[in-house]
């Protein structure tokens, strides 16, 4: 008998399953539907021999020693640090902004002025979210939030939302703040890089306990039941805890609608060149109808002969039998229906919500690691 059932085998509940396997001495079964481990984070070969991630790209990164010691348990590291250009009409330049930014796209004495502006208003070093700095009373802080915006976030965030930036929350656009440093990293966590051996080995090596079983291709709805405050594991009462890290809203049937996620299509194209573009990823900021394109090999570092590209082209998530839902999206009526959801959880015994899309949340992923890890400590102690 299986002390817990683990719905989806992506960061959430691939952790969740070694914590209670090797700390809390259990059984675990593991149900994922899709036909590999991984989750969105899974990646593979194409028929080119080149090495991509199937789901967009994935960069590690995170403050926490925690989470970089945990998963250091299952990987090497390749040292990697992330950085983006974006391509404004031709032109490359940096994103985040940065003053390295500021001074490729102002004239040199402006540039200057403006700097100076900047670090007076803001502090040297801090990072200034787009709708903050538009806030800005004088006119030459006006006039950089205006480039920013213009630039590099009203067409890229139309494109991934279909709203504008002031119309989604905050903390999305906050996550590319404006940076007043020349440091054109992506992201600034201490630990950055790339599983050296890639995240479906990671994968692998986490799950790789004699008391952790995987069923894939296997749909939690088909053989999990929740019907009047009991749970039922194929047809027969199950009193274990089951951990549940897929979209809430489908496991119960929509019953009170769908919950609003955006989705993506992801293109690949192969290229008999040695590299397509300069950085591994490049967002395209105001024009084409596609985001961003990563450029494979420069992200893993893989060495080999030609070159394999993904454009990302976002969409709404309608059909759930043909897409996946890869971003909740953070407003108000929406976190409003997914509480209603989280109520009705509640009146089942322990059924755990875990995960981005169990808990509608824009999580990276040392987030769910290390939100993984915390309701591990917990049930553990139980
Ligand atoms: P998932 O990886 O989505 O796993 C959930 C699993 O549940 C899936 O395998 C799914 O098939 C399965 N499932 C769902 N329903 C059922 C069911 N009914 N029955 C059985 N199985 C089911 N984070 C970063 O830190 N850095 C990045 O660079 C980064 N890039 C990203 C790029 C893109 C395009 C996207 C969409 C996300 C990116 N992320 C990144 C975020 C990262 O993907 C998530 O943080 C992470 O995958 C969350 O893990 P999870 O286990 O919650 O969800
Ligand atoms: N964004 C933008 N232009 C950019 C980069 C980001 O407008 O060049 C906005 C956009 O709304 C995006 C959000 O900032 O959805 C968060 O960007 P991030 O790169 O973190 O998105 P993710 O990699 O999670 O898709």
């Amino acid at each position: 008998m299986y002390h817990t059932v683990i719905v989806g085998c992506g960061f959430a509940g691939a952790v969740m399953a070694r914590e209670l396997a090797e700390r809390g001495r259990e059984n675990v079964l593991i149900l994922e539907k899709r036909g590999h481990i991984a989750g969105n984070c899974y990646d593979t070969y194409d028929r080119y021999g080149v090495w991509i991630h199937q789901y967009g790209p994935h960069i590690f990164h995170t403050d926490s020693e925690r989470v970089y010691d945990y998963l250091s348990r299952f990987t090497e590291w390749y040292d990697y640090s992330h950085e983006v250009v974006a391509n404004v009409n031709g032109q490359l330049i940096p994103v985040p902004f940065s003053l390295h930014t500021l001074h490729m796209v102002f004239e040199e004495e402006m540039a200057k002025k403006l700097e100076k502006k900047l670090i007076e208003e803001f502090g040297r070093g801090t990072r200034v979210p787009i709708l903050k700095l538009k806030e800005a009373e004088d006119a030459d802080l006006q006039a950089v939030a205006e480039y920013v915006y213009e630039h590099i976030f009203l067409r890229y965030t139309m494109k991934q939302w279909g709203q504008k930036p002031e119309e989604i929350s905050p903390e999305v656009t906050g996550r590319v703040p404006v940076i007043l440093s020349e440091d054109s990293r992506y992201f600034s966590d201490h630990y950055q890089g790339m599983p050296l051996l890639g995240y479906k080995e990671l994968f692998k090596e986490m799950l790789s306990y004699p008391t952790i079983d995987i069923q894939l291709h296997t749909d939690a709805r088909d053989v999990l039941k929740l019907e009047n405050g009991e749970n039922y594991l194929y047809g027969k009462p199950y009193p274990g805890k089951i951990i549940y890290t897929g979209p809430i809203d489908e496991f119960f049937h929509c019953c009170y609608g769908r919950l609003p996620y955006r989705s993506l299509r992801f293109v690949l194209e192969h290229y008999n060149e040695e590299e397509y573009q300069p950085k591994a990823v490049v967002n395209y900021t105001v024009s084409e109808d596609y985001t961003r394109i990563t450029e494979f090999k420069k992200l893993t570092g893989q060495e080999i002969a030609g070159t394999t590209i993904m454009k990302e082209y976002p969409c709404a998530y309608t059909d759930s039998s043909t897409q996946i839902p890869y971003y909740a999206i953070l407003k108000e009526e929406n976190l409003e229906l997914y509480r209603k959801y989280r109520a009705l959880v509640r009146k089942y015994p322990n059924f755990y919500l875990l995960g981005r899309l169990a808990e509608y949340k824009y999580y990276n992923m040392d987030a769910i690691v290390e939100k993984a890890l915390l309701l591990a400590d917990e049930l553990v102690k139980k």
